[in-house]
């Protein structure tokens, strides 16, 4: 009987693989990889020898239908990202819909994600939450900031170091001058940083300090 096993990966820091993730990717017949370079060179630090295949943002759909019928003709097979959950900001939800519609069993292992850590250690409360993921860079981004300013829950969102800073001027603008946001960078290697602060004081001190690395954006809920 067939079965797609969802593999977390490292954020960052190698050691937070699971005993249970590196038996799986031991065990599994087939891997499919966001960027097979990658999952390769996890592989090899794992001392893991197996056949990756592609399995990307941009070929999703195409190739959906192929990987349907490796699945099918296999016992497991494994899905990986680049870095963390599958599925969570990137490929997988279309293999998981599908793997369903047919019949075929999906397990997700847990493991690391990069909104979890950000959003306990943000101190904003993290029994209710939104996760909204990128903002779309254009069409749609001032409704969703309209929309996401009225939320009364911690709003989780991912960002690239570049639009860092114009990302949090925005939520000045929309979500008021005083609502507290925290920045989590670079998690678990070795220059994570939490920033706490207003929109102003964030971009003030975001101009002073060109970020790198990655990034996730905590809001506090409208109070
Ligand atoms: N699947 C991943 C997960 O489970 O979190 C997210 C993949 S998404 C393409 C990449 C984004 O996740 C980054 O742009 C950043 O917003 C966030 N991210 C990933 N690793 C991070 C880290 N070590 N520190 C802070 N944010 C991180």
């Amino acid at each position: 009987m067939a079965k797609l096993i969802i593999v977390p990966t490292p954020i960052g820091n190698l050691e937070d693989i699971t005993l249970r993730s590196i038996r799986m990717l031991r065990e599994t017949e087939l891997i499919f990889a966001e960027d097979t370079r990658v999952c390769n060179r996890l592989l090899q630090h794992l001392e893991i020898r197996k056949t990756v295949i592609p399995f990307h943002a941009h070929n999703e759909h195409k190739t959906l239908q192929s990987a349907m019928d490796r699945i099918k003709s296999i016992e497991t097979a494994v899905l990986v990202s680049d870095a963390g959950t599958p599925g969570i900001s990137d490929p997988g939800f279309l293999l998981v819909r599908e793997c369903l519609a047919n019949g075929i069993e999906v397990e997700c292992l847990p493991g690391p994600t990069a909104f979890v850590p950000a959003l306990v250690a943000s101190g904003f409360p993290c029994d209710k939450f939104v996760f909204e993921g990128f903002l779309p860079h254009k069409k749609g981004r001032q409704t969703r900031l309209q929309v996401l300013a009225e939320e009364e829950r911690t709003v989780v969102l991912y960002e690239s170091p570049h639009r860092l800073v114009k990302c949090l001027a925005q939520l000045g603008e929309f979500f008021g001058a005083e609502r507290q946001i925290c920045v989590a960078r670079e998690l678990t290697k070795l220059h994570e940083e939490y920033k706490r602060g207003t929109s102003q004081e964030l971009v003030s001190y975001y101009e002073a300090h060109p970020p790198k690395g990655e990034i996730v954006i905590l809001v506090q809920g409208k109070l």
